[in-house]
């Protein structure tokens, strides 16, 4: 399995997971840009936000589910956060499966690019 985002899934890579369901893990990014970054991932693999349609209704909310949980783990809420995800590598997607960066805990720039 060459997906690295796969193998943390299935375990084989080592993570810090913060979150996880029948349909969905949440874990820690390696390389934080702010003291809250979670990557939230379908286990499925999915390339991109570009896969997913509205008969993936079930995984869309537990990726809210999985959301909600680090919003709360965190005082997002209050604090303010912010949810990105990127398709291709022009816009920044590096690891081609699917998933959410959850990131706050300090101010962010406003630039979205
Ligand atoms: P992208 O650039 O594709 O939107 O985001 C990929 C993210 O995955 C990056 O923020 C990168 O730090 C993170 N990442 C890459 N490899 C690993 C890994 O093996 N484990 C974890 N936890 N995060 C990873
Ligand atoms: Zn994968």
């Amino acid at each position: 399995m060459s997906c690295i985002f796969c193998r943390v899934v299935s375990g084989e890579l080592p993570s810090s997971k913060v979150y996880e369901s029948d349909l969905v893990v949440a874990f820690e990014d390696i390389q934080k840009v702010a003291p809250v970054h979670v990557l939230v991932v379908p286990k499925q693999h999915l390339a991109s936000i570009a896969e997913l349609s509205p008969q993936d209704a079930a995984l869309l909310s537990d990726i809210q589910r999985a959301i909600q949980s680090v919003i709360a783990a965190n005082g997002l809420a209050e604090s303010g956060f912010r949810v990105v995800t990127n398709h291709g590598e022009s816009a920044g997607q590096t690891v081609f499966h699917l998933h959410f960066h959850v990131i706050g805990g300090r101010v962010l720039e406003t630039s979205l690019g």
